[in-house]
C-alpha cells in the first residue's frame, strides 16, 4: 500500500474555482497531502460540497469546507478569507485558479466580454493573492509546518506565451499573470513568500469541452501536443501539491509549464 504523503499536514490552502476541473483536482491533491482546504465556488455549490466531502471522509486527508465567493468582487474575496481563517486559524497556501473564457474575434468583442475575462482571470487573482499575502505577513513564520511564510500559485496557461487569435481577452489576462506573479516574487521573496505559476496546456475540463468531446476534435488537438495525449486535471493537481510543499522550497518567481510539450512548437516537427 502506498504510504500517505503528509508534506502539507497542518497547513491550510485556499483554492479559487475549486468546484470543477483543475481546481477540484488541486483541492483533492492538497487534501490528500494533509492540507485543510477551502474550496471556493461561485456557481456550483453541490460540486464544491462533494469535493469537500471526499476530503473530509478520508482520514489521511486534512479537513475541507466549501465557501461561495465571486473572485472578481472585492468584498466576497475578503469575506471568504475571513471565513477560512475563522475555520482553520490561518492560510498557508493560496491557489488562484478560477478562470473563464468569453471568446470573440477582436473586432466583434464587446467591452463586457473583455472586462469579464480580465475581472475574473486577472483582477480575481490579484484580489485573492493580496488577501493571502496580508494574512501571511500578519501571522508570521510557522516553522513547524513550512520553511516559507506562505505559498502562492497562480493558474496561468500556455497562452501566457502562445498568442491566441479569437481569444485576445483570455491571452491578455494570462500574459498579465506573468508580471503579477514575478513582481510579487520580487517584492515578497525577502519575507520568505514563494510565488509561482503553473501554466497548463490542454487539460480535459469543462472550459474547453469543444476541443476534446469528439474524436475529430481530439485528433486535431493532439497535433498541438508532442506527447500525444490531452492532459487530465490530476496532471496539474500533483504539480500544485509538490509546488506548495517544502520539496520545492527554492523555486520562486517561476512558471512551470505542464503541457505535454505544447510550448515546444510542434508545428516545426517536420521542418516547419
Ligand atoms: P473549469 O471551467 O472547470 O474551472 C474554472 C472554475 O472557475 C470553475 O469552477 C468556475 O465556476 C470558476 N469561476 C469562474 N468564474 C468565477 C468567479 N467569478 N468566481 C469564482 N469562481 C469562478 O476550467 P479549468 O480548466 O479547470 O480552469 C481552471 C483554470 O485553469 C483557469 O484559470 C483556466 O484559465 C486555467 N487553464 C485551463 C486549461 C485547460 O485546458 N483546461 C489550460 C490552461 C489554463
Amino acid at each position: 500500500m502506498q504510504k500517505p504523503n503528509e508534506r502539507l499536514k497542518g497547513q491550510t490552502a485556499i483554492v479559487t474555482g475549486g468546484s470543477s476541473g483543475i481546481g477540484a483536482a488541486v483541492s483533492l491533491a492538497l487534501g490528500k497531502d494533509g492540507a485543510n482546504v477551502i474550496i471556493n465556488y461561485n456557481s456550483h455549490k453541490e460540486e464544491a460540497e462533494q469535493i469537500s466531502e471526499e476530503i473530509n471522509k478520508d482520514s489521511i486527508c486534512g479537513k475541507a469546507i466549501a465557501v461561495k465567493a465571486d473572485v472578481s468582487v472585492e468584498k466576497d474575496v475578503i469575506a471568504m478569507f475571513k471565513t477560512g481563517i475563522e475555520e482553520f486559524g490561518t492560510i498557508d497556501i493560496c491557489i488562484a485558479n478560477a478562470g473563464l473564457q468569453q471568446d470573440a474575434a477582436l473586432h466583434e468583442m464587446t467591452l463586457k466580454q473583455w472586462q469579464t475575462v480580465i475581472d475574473v482571470n486577472l483582477t480575481g487573482q490579484f484580489l485573492a493573492v493580496r488577501e493571502a499575502i496580508k494574512e501571511f505577513m500578519k501571522r508570521g513564520m510557522r516553522p513547524e509546518v513550512s520553511k516559507s511564510l506562505g505559498k502562492i500559485i497562480h493558474m496561468s496557461s500556455v497562452h501566457q506565451i502562445i498568442p491566441w487569435a479569437g481569444h485576445a481577452n483570455y491571452a491578455a489576462s494570462k500574459g498579465g499573470i506573468v508580471m503579477l506573479m514575478e513582481s510579487i516574487c520580487q517584492e515578497y521573496a525577502p519575507f520568505k513568500i514563494r510565488c509561482n505559476s503553473i501554466a497548463p496546456g490542454a487539460i480535459r475540463t469543462p472550459i474547453n469541452r469543444e476541443a476534446w468531446e469528439t474524436e475529430m476534435a481530439l485528433e486535431k488537438l493532439n497535433k498541438l501536443i508532442p506527447y500525444k495525449r490531452i492532459g487530465i486535471p490530476e496532471d496539474i493537481g500533483s504539480v500544485a501539491a509538490w509546488l506548495s510543499s517544502d520539496e520545492s522550497e527554492y523555486i520562486n518567481g517561476t512558471t512551470i509549464f505542464v503541457d505535454g510539450g505544447m510550448t515546444c512548437y510542434p508545428g516545426f516537427t517536420t521542418n516547419g
